[in-house]
């Protein structure tokens, strides 16, 4: 009898998108194996971990000889870390993707090229940039990083023009090494997210669009499929698959869209699994994570199909009591293993129920139960 060998993943980061991954994994008798910088990185709890740096190509190259394909829980895993790596072993997506979704200058020219609109946005790069693009876009607007950016952070927001020196106070330091991109501010109805994958054989999916609920630029609450999107599903559909082919993409990825007079603008792509398809895990017939796997090591992809109605709960800054959300009928806890810290993402919950109506009852109750009603509120409104 021959010794049988399972496939591995290797994992860029090991964060609780990595801790995610290798629980979807683990029934495909596919192993998990990730890398990260720091020794208490949450995945390294229910996988093996490779502590390393992401200059450490010794470190890296060994990992590389251990696993049959490189996928990634962050996305700003350097460059030159991402090429050597495919001079080893398989990565997908693609480092020439990831160069793409690092920067939103090239993602917003991106979506454009492939027919998706975006609020208006100019490259800054010195103080007399800024000036010119506020006087072209107007105010309110955004400043961001081009690079690094995530979650809210490296943003400033610009109520009036006159903003402009705080702006700069705050970003100008980071426009020589990262690059700054200055956006209108838009007065957006909804936020949606479109989660897709696409496999090495080109096989493309779509799960029921969801729409999202920020607090300070974090995700707060989700919510899947949003209510009354048919149409938008089918212009988000063609779009996500215009992209993926456009870069040729293999794996999960995320676009965050705003919904303005009805119609859809691109903000970004996170070209990973994505914190507002986690309700997927419960929620649809196959999750996010156990689709990334099959893409990312070439197994036939999974319906993506949602099961009835789900929203999701994200913990920031530290876990409520998980009692009331064990008790609800559908109501699944996940507690990713890390401090308490502000501003950290520490777990989620999500709620399913067969329709809309009963989802909102649930999620009354639960919220009740929870004392988050006001972070529950939106949804519920949303659902009647
Ligand atoms: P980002 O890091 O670009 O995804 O921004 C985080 C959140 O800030 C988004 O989900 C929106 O809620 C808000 N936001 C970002 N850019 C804009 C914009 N141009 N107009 C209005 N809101 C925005």
């Amino acid at each position: 009898m021959s010794d049988r060998k399972q496939p591995v993943l290797g994992v860029l980061g090991g964060g609780q998108l990595a801790r995610m991954l290798a629980i979807a994994a683990a029934p495909l008798g596919i192993k998990t194996l990730a890398v990260d910088g720091a020794s208490d990185a949450c995945a390294g709890q229910v996988a093996p971990l490779v502590v390393a740096e992401w200059t450490d190509y010794a470190a890296l190259e060994a990992f590389a000889g251990q696993v049959d394909a490189v996928t990634f829980d962050f996305e700003n895993v350097p460059a030159e870390t991402a090429r050597r790596l495919v001079e080893r072993v398989a990565v997908h997506p693609s480092p020439q993707a990831l160069a793409i979704a690092q920067d939103r200058l090239a993602e917003k020219t991106l979506f454009r090229e492939c027919g998706l609109p975006t609020p208006e946005f100019m490259a800054v790069d010195t103080r007399e940039d800024l000036a010119r693009a506020l006087t072209t876009i107007g105010a309110p607007a955004i400043l961001k990083t081009r690079r690094l950016g995530y979650d809210g952070k490296g943003q400033f927001r610009l109520k009036t023009v006159d903003d402009a020196d705080a702006a700069w106070a705050a970003l100008g330091e980071q426009a020589a090494t990262l690059g700054l991109i200055l956006e209108a501010f838009v007065p957006f109805e909804r936020e949606l997210s479109v989660i897709a994958v696409r496999g090495r054989d080109g096989d493309f999916r779509i799960w029921p669009l969801t729409q999202n609920w920020h607090v300070d630029g974090v995700l707060s609450m989700s919510l899947a499929p949003a209510p009354t999107i048919s149409e938008l599903q089918q212009r988000a559909t063609a779009l996500a698959k215009t992209l993926a082919e456009r870069l040729d993409y293999v794996g999960v990825f995320a676009l965050e869209l705003f919904v303005k007079d009805g119609e859809l603008l691109g903000n970004e792509m996170a070209p990973r699994v994505h914190n507002s398809g986690h309700w997927t895990i419960e929620g649809a017939h196959t999750s996010q994570f156990e689709n990334h796997v099959r893409a990312v090591l070439g197994l036939p992809l999974g319906d993506t199909g949602a099961r009835g109605v789900s929203t999701m709960f994200n913990w920031i800054g530290d876990l409520p009591d998980a009692a009331p959300v064990l008790r609800a009928i559908d109501g699944h806890w996940h507690d990713y293993g890390k401090q308490a810290r502000p501003g950290r993402k520490v777990g989620h919950a999500t709620l399913c129920a067969p329709d809309a109506k009963e989802l909102a009852t649930r999620l009354t109750e639960l919220a009740d139960a929870l004392d988050r009603g006001e972070q529950a509120g939106p949804v519920v409104k949303a659902l009647r």
